[in-house]
């Protein structure tokens, strides 16, 4: 069977930044940790991961924040939470599926670090829950 080439494209709210990532992102997952939450303004952040060969920024460039290690990227314009990588030279990038164009595109698999889920945070989608990471 021949599929065609996905490719994903998205950006931050204002425009500045588009990137587009190629191939069929891996890891889509709900992430519950609280570095995730505060850096995005958010009860829990959904990411896909490209390997970072098949993403790139093709409009814009970032800010790149570093912190506890890993590297977050955000649009310094308009704020919006875009990218994570564990470390500054990680072979994968993480993209924020709310920044895509299409976030129907994927569909997450899972959830982690639920040890630090909100409470009012109510999961009813049966997918598996990793108290902290996925483990492999
Ligand atoms: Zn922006
Ligand atoms: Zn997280």
């Amino acid at each position: 069977m021949e599929t065609e080439r996905k490719i994903i494209h998205g950006g931050c709210l204002c425009g500045a930044i588009r990137y587009e990532g190629i191939g069929e992102p891996y890891n889509v997952t709900h992430c519950h940790c609280e570095d995730c939450r505060k850096s995005a303004g958010a009860p829990l952040v959904t990411w896909a991961s490209f390997s970072r060969d098949n993403f790139q920024f093709m409009k814009g460039k970032p800010r790149e924040i570093a912190w506890a290690g890993r590297v977050r990227s955000f649009c310094s314009t308009c704020g919006s939470s875009l990218t994570f990588m564990s470390e500054s030279d990680s072979d994968e990038i993480d993209v924020a599926v709310a920044t895509f164009d299409q976030p129907d595109l994927v569909t997450p698999a899972d959830h982690i670090w639920t040890e630090d889920r909100i409470s009012w945070v109510k999961l009813a989608d049966n997918l598996p829950e990793h108290a902290r990471g996925r483990t492999k």
